[in-house]
């Protein structure tokens, strides 16, 4: 089974108070990839600009990501540069320059057309909407993030509003989910987001964990909801990315399933948390780049332990 994922694929720099680097391969669709091809085959749609260097594209490519929907332009590569405190759950955006991606006009290739899974990285709720009305044909579930700036921007609410119709899974964090439902329970607020499109709505409470919350009768069962932790990591060195790498680990282990049922949504929660809390040991991608299957697996049992009565 093959994702498609639609998004930044872009440069960082990041400051947290474990150190800093001034530049490193980042974006939102590239945690997400390199997450989920672990589990399953994934494919970019994205642009880059002509100081994306060859070292960094075979950083996907090791991987075995499809890069062909990856469009080189004339420009620079979005860059991203944050920062974070004592408190690693919210990143500060100190400079983002959009560059090649003022003009991104995300084109899905003919040979990724047959993939059953999609994921709208948080770009510009239009072009989450068009690329998902060019995968139309074959695709059986689409998961989709988005940000404050698209949910409080009144614009772009309106077009939010009309790209959630078409996803059934959307990953949030809490804030955004109140914001998104201007409700301040964040119970409430998963049920009325339910009303706007997605059958499922998985909200991330950060070094807490996340619940899924599902439509009543969607993938087969009622409209309890589930909750994963977070391991207690000691260290968090850069949560960048956390979000992404939780959707490609939720997403690609879904992809890697031939069903689509509660008990697939509960583990797949767990394996978004593996992969969130790989994401942050290092800097940047480095940790996501060169995991095992074994580790995975090992990090999976200690969060099973974590929850487990005996
Ligand atoms: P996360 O920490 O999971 O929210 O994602 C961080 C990644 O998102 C970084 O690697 C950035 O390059 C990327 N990013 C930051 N701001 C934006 C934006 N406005 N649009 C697209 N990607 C972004």
């Amino acid at each position: 089974m093959a994702i498609v994922v639609v998004g930044s694929v872009a440069y960082d720099g990041i400051k947290s108070p474990s150190g800093s680097v001034d530049r490193c391969l980042g974006g939102a669709a590239t945690y997400f990839a390199l997450a989920a091809s672990y589990f399953t085959q994934v494919r970019i749609v994205a642009v880059v600009g002509d100081d994306f260097s060859q070292e960094d594209e075979n950083v996907l490519r090791s991987r075995k990501i499809d890069t062909r929907g990856i469009e080189h332009t004339k420009g620079k590569s979005f860059f991203w540069r944050g920062e974070y405190g004592e408190n690693l759950n919210e990143a500060k955006t100190l400079e983002t320059q959009l560059n090649v991606f003022q003009t991104f006009n995300p084109q899905v290739p003919s040979e990724y057309l047959d993939s059953e899974f999609l994921f709208l990285a948080n770009i510009d709720p239009v072009l989450q909407g068009n690329v998902r009305a060019q995968m139309d044909g074959r695709v059986k579930l689409v998961g989709g993030d988005t940000m404050n700036y698209w949910i409080t921007d009144p614009n772009h609410r309106k077009n939010l509003f009309q790209t959630l119709k078409g996803v059934d899974v959307l990953l949030i964090n809490d804030t955004e989910a109140k914001l998104l439902a201007t409700e301040p329970s964040v119970p409430r607020a998963a049920q009325k987001i339910l009303q706007m499109g997605p059958r499922a709505l998985v909200i991330k409470h950060g070094e807490y964990g996340a619940t899924v919350f599902f439509k009543e009768g969607e993938f087969g069962g009622g409209r309890h909801p589930f909750r994963a932790p977070a391991l207690p990591l000691e260290e968090v060195r850069d949560p960048t990315g956390a979000g992404d790498s939780f959707a490609g680990g939720f997403m690609g282990y879904i992809a890697s399933q031939n069903r689509l049922d509660r008990e697939v949504f509960k583990r797949a929660m767990f394996y978004g948390g593996v992969m969130g809390s790989f994401a942050v040991e290092r800097f940047g991608t480095e940790r996501l780049q060169a995991l095992t299957r074994q580790e995975i697996d090992i990090r999976y049992q200690v969060f099973r332990e974590l929850t487990h009565i005996g």
